[in-house]
């Protein structure tokens, strides 16, 4: 039987990360966060196995936006295929910031997109909804069902980690539902001991479905595939990524969670 790698959604990974680091993540596929266009440039310059490189611009980055440009971040974003981490704070909720979150978003069409939301959901839909934003994936949402069902609508995804409690988990729909660290955030709460450490996640997740985590590891695959098509990302997406999601689908649906 093929075993699919472990896959993280959103995790924090230092940009000077060496190989030998990379190699004990053992084959995960791990999207890796940027919070500011210089820590963008300097990960770029160190290309890893299995590490995807996000362009980010955090709401809570200090200075974040101090020195941001709409034309560096399209320069970063290149042919890249994943933008993050984006969107809006609780802090962070300013005009400018939302300014700064809708040119994102318009230069990230085509683009899977890592978004934070923490305290200022209704903005951050808001947005999505005004720029007809595809391809976002709403990471550590805790938004009510209201606001589920309505992100539901604009047709995000969300990704979750074993922090999130199972009322939370079951309020989101499974075939929207992707796999996070967020590494190295509230390492003692999601028991993720490095990036693209899921086991935890799995864990719950096959507690909840009543599927194998096996089953569970290969459904993350397939619920990316549909957000690749869905994002119209495909021509962007590294090989390997699509190789995975294609195998996991074998041209079958996916397990309903209920
Ligand atoms: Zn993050």
């Amino acid at each position: 039987v093929f075993a699919f790698p472990a896959l993280d959604c959103h995790a924090h990974v230092d940009p000077t990360v060496t190989r030998a680091q990379v190699a004990t993540l053992q084959g995960a596929h791990v999207f890796a966060m940027t919070r500011t266009l210089d820590e963008a440039r300097r990960a770029q310059r160190n290309p890893q196995p299995g590490l995807h490189w996000a362009v980010g611009t955090h709401p809570g980055a200090p200075r974040g936006l101090e020195n941001w440009e709409l034309r560096d971040f399209k320069g970063l974003a290149g042919s890249g295929f994943l933008v993050g981490e984006i969107g809006l704070d609780r802090r962070a909720s300013s005009t400018r910031h939302r300014d700064t979150f809708r040119d994102v978003l318009r230069a990230s069409s085509g683009r899977v997109k890592s978004v934070h939301s923490a305290g200022a959901v209704n903005q951050v839909l808001e947005v999505i909804d005004e720029t007809s934003s595809r391809g976002v994936i709403l990471h550590w949402f805790l938004g009510s069902r209201d606001q589920v069902d309505r992100a539901v609508e604009l047709g995000c995804f969300f990704s979750v980690n074993a922090a999130m409690p199972d009322e939370v988990l079951r309020s989101l729909p499974y075939e929207r539902v992707l796999p996070e660290t967020d590494f190295p955030a509230s390492r003692s709460k999601t028991r993720a001991s490095k990036p693209g450490d899921i086991r935890a996640l799995e864990a719950t997740v096959s507690r909840l479905t009543r599927l194998s985590p096996e089953r569970v590891r290969r459904n993350w695959y397939i619920t990316l595939g549909r957000l690749f098509r869905d994002a119209a990302v495909e021509e962007r997406v590294p090989t390997a990524l699509a190789q995975l999601a294609s195998a996991a689908a074998g041209g079958r649906p996916p397990d309903p969670l209920r």
